[in-house]
């Protein structure tokens, strides 16, 4: 099928192998001249330099050139969307998300659920749709109405988040707005703890909902222990290990605001409980003001260190340091979980970067759990770019 409107971009001789194996970016460099009238966001069909075409994607300018949404030869309309989205919802439902004690998961995570740029996280009967490209944006409108058109999905709402996450190159000018619906119940439950998500004014969609498996596991390790939840942001870790039957909880976040959510998650699930305690302060400098063997739990799970490439050495640095604070003070029998969020950060190097701090400690350290993203956040098996959540659980003697 062609679509006579729709503008076809030629590749250089050869550079079609990674998109025969379904790698769903095209690179700049890899295309020979570009048409004058094609705009950001518009759907472009690929082809190779002998003219056989590969597929169909949204274009926009920078380094990633398209990224395609089909490797077949369908329309990229309403009921593409349809398709797509109701794929999506069925593999939630086969992993068992969507249940009375859990309406809160990721419902559309990128490429891992082949529809590149965009990210949909559910909280009960609202959407929370984030655009990373710009033609996800000028989609957004169709996006929203097949998301409350799913059917038994109970989406109602549908609230656009893309102010932070577009290009700024594309001067689109995004408003965070609800585009169906308006504001309803905020308070979300995951695994039967219940949560207040702040879409508007929170980080990302409000919720990270990646670290649910993580939490899960931590809940098994907490009973007894003094735990340190350190980036605590919504205290998702905190009221985790308060259900495992901690000894005592600290959350410390350097935002105020970040502080006041957890303390008040913490409420909604636990009335006046004692054990738990919060501080808003900067957490090197609660780091190393801590006495040692105060804490025999520590979370460390810090924003993306990395944003960029460019910063990866700093990155590398930063985890060291960061971890080797966690390694000196954690009381003997101790069990850190530490965690990398950034994509620029290899498995590897996280590794490494945490090795080097046990190393420089000395304390005999071992590795029992590899963390991961949970299963509503795939990784599309042709774009391995897509594993970025990375997690050690470790055992310090
Ligand atoms: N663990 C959280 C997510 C952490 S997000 C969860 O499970 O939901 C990262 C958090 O780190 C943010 O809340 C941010 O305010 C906080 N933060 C960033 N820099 C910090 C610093 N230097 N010291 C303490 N907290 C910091």
């Amino acid at each position: 099928m062609t679509d006579n409107n729709i503008k076809t971009l030629r590749l250089r001789r050869g550079k079609e192998e990674s998109l025969d194996r379904f790698h769903p970016w095209v690179f700049s460099g890899a295309l020979t001249s570009m048409p004058d009238d094609i705009d950001e966001g518009d759907l472009v069909y690929v082809e190779t330099a002998d003219g056989r075409r590969i597929g169909t994607g949204h274009f926009q300018i920078g380094s990633i050139a398209v990224r395609m949404l089909t490797f077949s030869d369908e329309a990229i309309d309403e009921a593409f969307y349809q398709r797509r989205l109701s794929e999506a919802l069925r593999l939630r439902r086969a992993l068992g998300l969507i249940r009375d004690d859990n309406n809160a998961f990721r419902l559309v995570h990128g490429e891992g659920d082949f529809l590149p740029g965009l990210v949909v996280d559910i909280y009960g009967p609202t959407a929370v749709v984030q655009a990373h490209s710009p033609g996800m944006h000028f989609a957004r409108n169709i996006i929203a109405r097949q998301l409350v058109e799913l059917p038994d999905a109970g989406i109602r709402n549908v609230y656009y988040k893309s102010e932070t996450t577009l290009p700024y190159k594309a001067h689109l000018d995004p408003q965070n707005d609800y585009i169906i619906g308006s504001a309803e119940n905020d308070i979300a439950v995951e695994n039967g703890l219940k949560f207040r998500i702040d879409w508007l004014r929170g980080q990302k969609t409000g919720f990270f909902v990646d670290q649910r498996d993580n939490r899960t596991l931590l809940q098994q390790y907490s009973s007894g222990r003094r735990v340190l939840n350190m980036f605590c942001y919504t205290g998702g870790f905190s009221v985790y290990s308060l259900r495992g039957g901690a000894a005592s909880v600290t959350s410390v976040d350097s935002s105020a605001k970040a502080v006041s959510l957890t303390d008040a998650n913490v409420a909604l699930n636990f009335t006046d409980d004692t054990r738990h305690r919060s501080v808003a302060e900067d957490a090197f400098k609660f780091l190393d003001n801590m006495a040692d063997n105060e804490y025999d739990l520590i979370i460390l799970d810090p924003p993306a260190f990395a944003k960029h490439r460019s910063a990866l050495r700093n990155a590398l640095r930063g985890y060291q340091k960061l971890n080797a604070r966690a390694f000196e003070k954690i009381a003997s029998g101790g069990i850190l979980f530490t965690f990398s969020c950034s994509q620029a950060v290899s498995k590897e190097q996280f590794r490494l970067a945490v090795f080097s701090a046990a190393a420089q400690t000395g304390r005999k350290v071992r590795i029992l759990h590899q963390l991961t993203q949970p299963a509503d956040h795939p990784i599309n098996i042709y774009h391995p770019e897509g594993e970025y959540l990375k997690g050690l659980v470790l055992y310090v003697e």
